[in-house]
């Protein structure tokens, strides 16, 4: 006897994740960045359940939905546990070498910026060590970081460069973030930073570094198609304002979309030559004036906030965040993952944006998934869990989305999936820690 007509017969995905208890979607409404109350909408589905098919989200909806739709021989159960789309980390320097951990105990000690300059430490010292390193070396030691990245959820990242300083050495980096994005699980979405510092070979005359920089640089890197934003540290003592629009401009005419690194020690305009020159989003924006926040959310500036940055320098001052929310302008977090705030953990930078700015949990979660997206124009492929996006998705072992933060100085990754593919397994990690203890036995 033939089936009943009407049976309907299983599409075959490639993955289930089924059963969890909290499937936090943000889906909806991606199209800009999400300000004020938008940044509160999670889209929690309870009893969620996700499809991936082809590395995409195919479907996501409540579990029974979804599995009389979808069969698969690949299922996750996530029973109890909470499932969010991977995060994106939209400001890293990770492709660096060597160390400053003497400087840390210096910082511990009370030693100024200056101070530690002076003693040969610093950004100039990364910059020494960077230059001596080969591209295979840079390869490794980043390899590592990102390793721990992904072990932490995030799928997603901004690498830059600026510890080369030279045109070699900043293509060198480039192409060091290359290879990367090609062999590692987690995108990366290059940013040329050659304004990170006044090398020591032109401390007498910064000016014709800046034009080193627009004619030769910004030029190579444009035609070799390695970056696809220019960054500038737009600060008292590296580049002025005049220098950063320059710059900015030089890279904009060529196609690279403009970033600064804006009032991090001092009110300095970054916050206006961000919205002027039309960039995608304002970096550590500590001491950013009223008018440079409101003239950021005219424009749809994201304002990226760098807390761990400033927990690591010591001086308790983080950004005004709950001004900017008030204000309009978007926000984004990010680990500013470099030698002197060596972090690589999203959930941290959300249990400091918590503890130190007054993020909601919510607010938190936006600014590290859809938001961060939008900071380095990935929107349309990654932040949410909606169909047709990537299946960059992490499944977290707590209950529900405001354990993040709350259970803060541990993993609460279980699993991570990238492009569909199951790429951290903590569970199977802890069965192999069991075959050890009993085969000890
Ligand atoms: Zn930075």
């Amino acid at each position: 006897m033939s089936k009943p007509a009407r049976t309907r017969v299983r599409e075959k995905a490639d993955l289930l994740i089924v059963n969890a208890n909290e499937m936090v979607t943000l889906a909806e409404n991606n199209q800009k960045p999400r300000v004020g109350k938008q940044m509160l909408e999670l889209g929690i589905i309870r009893n969620g359940a996700l499809a991936v098919k082809d590395g995409r989200i195919a479907a996501v909806g409540k579990t029974p939905e979804i599995t009389k739709v979808y069969k698969a021989e690949n299922i996750v159960s996530a029973s109890g546990k909470t499932v969010l789309p991977g995060f994106v980390d939209p400001h890293t320097h990770v492709v660096f070498a060597g160390s400053r951990e003497d400087e840390f105990q210096m910082r511990v000690e009370g030693a100024s910026h200056l101070e530690i300059l002076d003693r040969g430490g610093g950004i100039l010292k990364t910059v020494r060590e960077t230059r001596r390193a080969s591209v295979e070396k840079l390869v490794d030691y980043s390899t590592e970081r990102l390793n721990i990245m992904l072990e932490h959820g995030t799928t997603t990242a901004e690498a830059k460069s600026g510890y080369g300083l030279t045109t070699k050495d900043e293509l060198k980096i480039l192409e060091v973030i290359q290879r990367l994005n090609q062999m590692h699980p987690v995108d990366l979405v290059p940013t040329f930073l050659g304004a990170n510092a006044i090398p020591p070979e032109f401390s007498n005359n910064p000016e014709d570094f800046v034009n080193l920089i627009i004619s030769e640089m910004i030029p190579k890197v444009a035609e070799k198609g390695h970056a696809e934003f220019c960054d500038v540290f737009c600060e008292r003592g590296a580049f002025s304002l005049d220098q950063s629009r320059r710059i900015l401009v030089a890279g904009k005419n060529l196609g690279l979309k403009p970033k600064v690194h804006a009032d991090e020690m001092s009110l300095w305009g970054g916050a206006e030559l961000a919205a002027s020159v039309g960039a995608v989003s304002a970096d550590h924006v500590l001491f950013s004036s009223d008018e440079g926040m409101k003239a950021m959310a005219e424009k749809g500036v994201v304002a990226t906030l760098l807390p761990a940055s400033a927990f690591s320098l010591m001086n308790n001052h983080f950004a005004d965040a709950r001004t900017m929310i008030n204000l309009g302008v978007p926000l984004a977090l990010a680990t500013d993952l470099n030698p002197s705030c060596w972090v690589e953990n999203q959930q941290l930078v959300i249990a400091f944006a918590c503890h130190f700015m007054k993020l909601t949990i919510a607010e938190a979660i936006t600014a590290t998934t859809i938001n961060a997206a939008h900071a380095i124009n990935r929107a349309g492929e990654v932040g949410s869990l909606e169909a047709g996006k990537k299946a960059d998705i992490i499944v977290l072992d707590v209950p529900n989305h405001k354990f993040i933060g709350y259970r803060f100085g541990v993993n609460l990754v279980d699993k991570a999936i990238k492009n569909g593919r199951l790429v951290v397994d903590k569970e199977a990690a802890k069965t192999e820690f069991r075959l050890i203890e009993e085969r000890e036995m």
